[in-house]
């Protein structure tokens, strides 16, 4: 048994987890530039209570799965771990004055975020999100554009078969009394409601509708919608992000239970899951309107959109498809020699061959020539550039470690021959 191990719900991403993650990540920060969304960075913890605020105290996500964190000394503030960015990025909105430029910002950010949740299959207590943000714009047109930005991240890195799930949970104009009603069927069905779900029945009914309790299934499903006592004007909105969909021809399914666990929701409220793979817990990622938390966290009352897709869902996703791509490219060339001891002569040309922009390693053990080169041919290098007696008149022999042909190069020449190699070596 090791000493210490990472804590639970917590993973190490090894270098072969970590190379689909890669791409994964280039998918995403390629999709940003070329749709415009710049890179923001907010703290990994914020003040408590901007999530607080944010999300809603009597959600999940605050009251049970908040990193709290102690600050010393004078300081005498109450931190936590974001357990998710888009709370954060209204902020800096706000205290950044962001309004004044051009509407919408557009921003992205992508990293980890945590929340203290019981670890299970594909939930862990930290986890990494691609988040994507427009702030400024009401919408309709801009909810289709990244409700297809999401939809196009999944194409783009190969997961197949997945679908956008739809609704509209409506505004302060419609939601209030939908939630009467709401709570009127709850009510008359309380004595067959989880401790828990009757508990929220008297803090936001809208929160039953999300319940991962299993016995809630046929109550939610007979529920009333929102959809169907949405407001003129959210009916409208709701309308019009469809048929802009529509013309984007990303494929939607129209999911009146949808409602998504924090409160700061309004209107357009979307998730993507693979066919096949649609229950609770299963969400590839998610996101929605928020036309009220600018306001909510002291600015100016500005409507806002965005979505948080899971990175570790997604990589997931592949692995299950056998799609990870593959191990990384690596090291294009190791550099050996015939005199073991020659540590220096090894490292100065792999260190001339790294200057000049090639992966190569340079072998530092002090073994024997035929040791160094099985090595070099374990790790997968494409090339053995091999330090010997040629080296006087300035020459070293290049081994092709796959082919198994081995000839001799100006060092002069080297450089170029290996760059050359390397293109293939990538694509190969
Ligand atoms: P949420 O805002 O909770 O809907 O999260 C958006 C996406 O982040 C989800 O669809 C998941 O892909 C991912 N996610 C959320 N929580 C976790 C978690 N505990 N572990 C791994 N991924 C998560």
């Amino acid at each position: 048994m090791p000493l210490f191990r990472a804590p639970r719900g917590t993973r190490d991403l090894l270098p072969a987890l970590h190379a689909p993650w890669e791409r994964v990540e280039a998918v995403a920060r390629d999709l940003a530039r070329r749709y415009g969304y710049p890179t923001i960075e907010t703290p990994l913890f914020e003040q408590s209570g901007v999530f607080e605020r944010a999300i809603g105290s009597d959600t999940d996500v605050v009251e049970k799965e908040l990193f709290r964190l102690q600050s010393r000394g004078e300081e005498q503030e109450s931190w936590a771990l974001r357990p998710e960015a888009t709370a954060g990025i209204v902020r800096a909105y706000v205290q950044h004055g962001m309004r004044t430029l051009p509407q919408p910002v557009r921003l992205s950010l992508l990293g980890p975020m945590f929340r203290y949740d019981r670890p299970q299959a594909g939930r862990y207590r930290q986890f990494w999100q691609w988040d994507v943000e427009a702030i400024g714009d009401p919408g309709p047109a801009i909810d289709a554009e990244l409700i297809e930005l999401g939809y196009r991240f999944y194409s783009e890195a190969g997961v197949e078969g997945v679908k956008v799930h739809l609704n509209s949970i409506g505004d302060p104009a419609c939601r209030p009394a939908y939630l009467e009603r709401l709570a009127e069927y709850f009510s008359a069905h309380r004595a067959a409601l989880p401790p828990l779900e009757r508990q929220r029945l008297e803090t936001n009914p809208l929160r039953l509708l999300d319940s991962k309790d299993p016995e809630m299934e046929v109550l939610i499903a007979q529920a009333p919608r929102l959809v169907e006592h949405l407001c003129p004007a959210c009916a409208e909105h709701f309308a019009a992000v469809q048929a802009h969909l529509a013309v984007l021809e990303v494929p939607v399914r129209l999911e009146p239970t949808l409602v998504r666990g924090l409160d700061y929701y309004t209107r357009t409220a979307f998730e993507y899951y693979r066919e096949g793979a649609e229950g609770q817990q299963q969400a590839l990622g998610g996101g929605g309107r928020y036309d009220g938390l600018v306001e909510l966290l002291g600015g100016k009352a500005t409507p806002g959109i965005g979505f948080a897709l899971g990175i570790d869902r997604t990589v997931l996703a592949l692995q299950e498809q056998d799609r990870d791509g593959g191990a990384p490219a690596g090291t294009l060339a190791v550099v050996v020699g015939a005199d073991p001891d020659d540590t220096a002569g090894r490292l100065r040309l792999a260190t001339r061959l790294r200057a000049a922009g090639l992966a190569v390693r340079a072998d530092l053990g002090r073994r024997r020539l035929g040791r160094q080169l099985e090595g070099a041919a374990r790790e997968g290098a494409h090339f053995a550039v091999i330090v010997g007696d040629e080296m006087a008149e300035g020459h070293v022999q290049v081994r092709d470690l796959p082919a198994g042909t081995q000839r001799t190069e100006p060092l002069a020449d080297l450089e170029r021959y290996l760059r050359r190699a390397e293109a293939s070596h990538h694509h190969g």
